[in-house]
Formats: C-alpha cells, sequence, structure tokens
C-alpha cells in the first residue's frame, strides 16, 4: 500500500497545509494510507483529531519522511528531512528542486492545460491573492470603495487600477467590483480584454501592434519601447486612481516595471499600490516587501497572500495535490508513467 506523509510546514509565515482531513479520507478511499505530523493542519483550523477521524495515523517528523513513498509539502522541505526518504519515493511540493534517487514534483510546473485544470496550484493560490489584495486595499484606503448616497452627500465610489489580469488580477477585479469600485484593467495579452468586460471591469486599451501573448497562455517579454508607451497610457489611469494592484509577471523573468517614481508621485496622498509582484522584483519601481510610503502613498509589497487564508487556500491546494496524486497511483499502487504530459512536465529534471 502507498503511504503518504504530510509534514508540518517549516517556512516563515506559512499557515497552509498540503493534505487536510477531506483528502487524507480519498486517499485512504483510494488504497493508500496516510500519516500526518502531529500539529501538522493546526493553523489552517485542521486539528489532528480531524485526521484521524478520516482514518490517517499521526506520526513524529523523522518517522514520517522515513516510511514513506509519498511526502507532500506546500513549501520544499529543509534538506535534513528530504534526506530521510527513501530511493525511489516521491516528493511533491512548491519550488521543490531535485534530489538524489527520489522523484520530486513540483506543483508550479503543472501545465497551464485543460485536463490539469484541477491541479493547478498556481491557480488555486493566485486567486485567493487577488481576492485578498483587494480586501486589503478596501480595509486600509480612507476612503469607501462603493458610490454611496447619503444624508451627508454624495461618496463617489473608489477607482481601482488592476495591472495585469491573470488569475490573481481577475479574481482582485471580481471582488472590487463586488465591492462596489470602478475597476480598470491592464494586460498585454489582448485575449483578457473580454474577460475583463465580463467580470465588470473596464480595459485600457494599448497600442498592440506588439501582442504579449506567448506560450501557454502566460506572457512574453515585450520590448522595452512598447512598455514605454503603455507607461505613458496608463500614467493618468494611475494619477486619478485610488488603489493600484499590480499582479503582471512574466515566467522565468524579473517582473516588469509598470509603476515608476514619477508616476507614484503624480498619486493622491492616501492612495495605495498593492504590489503582488514584489518577489519577482515588482510591478512599482518603489517597492520592497512590506511596507513604504512615498509622498503620502503607501506602497504594500505582499508576499505569500494564499496564507493569510490558511483554511481555504488549504482546502484548494489539497484537491490540487490529491488530483495529482492519482495521476500516479492507481489502486493504492505507485505507477509512474512519463508517458504521461502532466508526469513528465511536473517532474524536475536534475541530478536525481
Ligand atoms: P502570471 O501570474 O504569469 O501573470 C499575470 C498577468 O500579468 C498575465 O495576465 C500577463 O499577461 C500580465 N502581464 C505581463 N506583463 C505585463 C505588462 N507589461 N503589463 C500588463 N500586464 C502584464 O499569469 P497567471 O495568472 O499565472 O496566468 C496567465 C494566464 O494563463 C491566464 O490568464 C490564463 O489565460 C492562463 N491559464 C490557463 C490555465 C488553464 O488552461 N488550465 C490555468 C491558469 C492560467
Amino acid at each position: 500500500m502507498v503511504n503518504l506523509f504530510v509534514p508540518k510546514e517549516t517556512g516563515t509565515g506559512e499557515t497552509r497545509v498540503a493534505v487536510t482531513p477531506e483528502s487524507a479520507k480519498a486517499f485512504i478511499k483510494g488504497g493508500m494510507t496516510v500519516s500526518v505530523e502531529r500539529g501538522a493542519g493546526e493553523s489552517a483550523f485542521m486539528p489532528d483529531s480531524e485526521y484521524t477521524a478520516a482514518g490517517a495515523a499521526i506520526v513524529d517528523r523523522a518517522s514520517g519522511f522515513a516510511a514513506a513513498d509519498i511526502v507532500a509539502a506546500v513549501g520544499a522541505p529543509p534538506a535534513a528531512d528530504v534526506a530521510r526518504m527513501r530511493a525511489g519515493s516521491i516528493l511533491i511540493a512548491m519550488r521543490a528542486t531535485a534530489s538524489p534517487n527520489i522523484t520530486t514534483f513540483s506543483m508550479e510546473r503543472i501545465p497551464r492545460t485543460t485536463k490539469a485544470q484541477t491541479m493547478d496550484a498556481l491557480s488555486s493560490q493566485a486567486s485567493i491573492a487577488g481576492y485578498r489584495a483587494a480586501l486589503i486595499a478596501a480595509t486600509e484606503l480612507p476612503r469607501y470603495f462603493p458610490l454611496l448616497m447619503t444624508a451627508a452627500g454624495t461618496i463617489k465610489p473608489a477607482k481601482v487600477v488592476v495591472m495585469g489580469a491573470g488569475v490573481a488580477g481577475l479574481q482582485a477585479l471580481a471582488t472590487a467590483r463586488r465591492l462596489g469600485a470602478v475597476v480598470e484593467v491592464s494586460d498585454i495579452r489582448p485575449a483578457v480584454k473580454e474577460q475583463v468586460h465580463s467580470l465588470g471591469g473596464r480595459f485600457i486599451d494599448l497600442p498592440m501592434q506588439e501582442s504579449g501573448e506567448g506560450a501557454g497562455g502566460y506572457a512574453k517579454e515585450v520590448s522595452a519601447d512598447f512598455l514605454r508607451q503603455q507607461r505613458e497610457i496608463v500614467t493618468r489611469h494611475i494619477a486619478a486612481a485610488d488603489v493600484v494592484i499590480t499582479t503582471a509577471q512574466v515566467p522565468g523573468k524579473k517582473a516588469p516595471v509598470l509603476v515608476t517614481r514619477e508616476m507614484v508621485e503624480g498619486m493622491r496622498p492616501g492612495s495605495i499600490i498593492i504590489d503582488l509582484a514584489v518577489d519577482s522584483g515588482g510591478n512599482c519601481e518603489l517597492s520592497k516587501p512590506g511596507e513604504t510610503s512615498h509622498n503620502g502613498v503607501r506602497i504594500l509589497g505582499v508576499s505569500n497572500l494564499a496564507a493569510t487564508m490558511s483554511h481555504d487556500a488549504s482546502l484548494l491546494y489539497a484537491r490540487n495535490i490529491q488530483a495529482l496524486v492519482f495521476e500516479f497511483v492507481e489502486k493504492g499502487e505507485l505507477k509512474l508513467n512519463m508517458d504521461n504530459e502532466i508526469i513528465r512536465e511536473t517532474v524536475v529534471k536534475g541530478n536525481a
């Protein structure tokens, strides 16, 4: 029987867990055994008792790693733990790197195909980040989001500009709209214009002689000249904005700078920029991890927002992991088939 182990996360600020009582139950139903490190689900509000009720065993960390056929984690576990894993066992985590004698799956390598959608952890977690970014903006802004007609007069709705209409940007748009803000969106892939409109946003048209559509639905890097033209166009939208949420990324590259120092200086004091791309260099020239302030404009460089919503982030991530595991576990047995595109693409090549 395949034994799957779930360690407690060790990353700073990490609150998620890779297997929930719900997914543990599904693995056991699928003919596997599940062992969980004591307290692994605590910060996601999933106590050991719920795992036990689902049929899982609670174990200590060292024996969990040593006895596992599969280790499922959120962040890549420390090397000392991976070194305990048996030859031929499998590690699944975000941004995991190859290790000798084991097979490593890195969740951000899941292909962006229809078939692999249920396993797409980048999407499930980015969507949470977009939602939280809009909520943080709404609570931190010294203004209302919706249009309000009060006895004391009318309040104009807040104006939000979202840069990048990927998974996070579209969810930020949808959330800010639900709260009543007016939302404008910029992206270099013309294909997203329709999605922006269907969520009630306004699309900021760019000179599209150069499309930023790359492989797999991702953006490709555009020229410096294109970025300069884009900045000219979005400058006046940003100057009128109360909130700017930036989510623009290009896989494998530094994030494009879309909001320059001059653009920040053109914004009103009290406005807020939330930069979700801060870990890949930031979309705002002035953003740093944490909070910065420039001429009264607050710039929040936020990382790992999904971990601020530990319960549902874990629930979705665990479903992504579950779908991947059932791609190579059949009737409780490991069947790693490298002809399977999802498996081939997600396994980390290297010194394994
Ligand atoms: P991402 O995080 O890599 O980038 C976010 C957004 O930034 C993208 O929309 C990108 O076009 C945009 N961007 C890049 N440079 C920019 C610039 N200079 N100005 C403005 N915007 C810029 O993207 P993501 O959210 O991971 O996903 C990208 C797309 O992949 C999705 O929108 C979708 O089309 C596709 N996707 C497909 C599947 C699937 O089919 N299973 C799943 C998820 C995503």
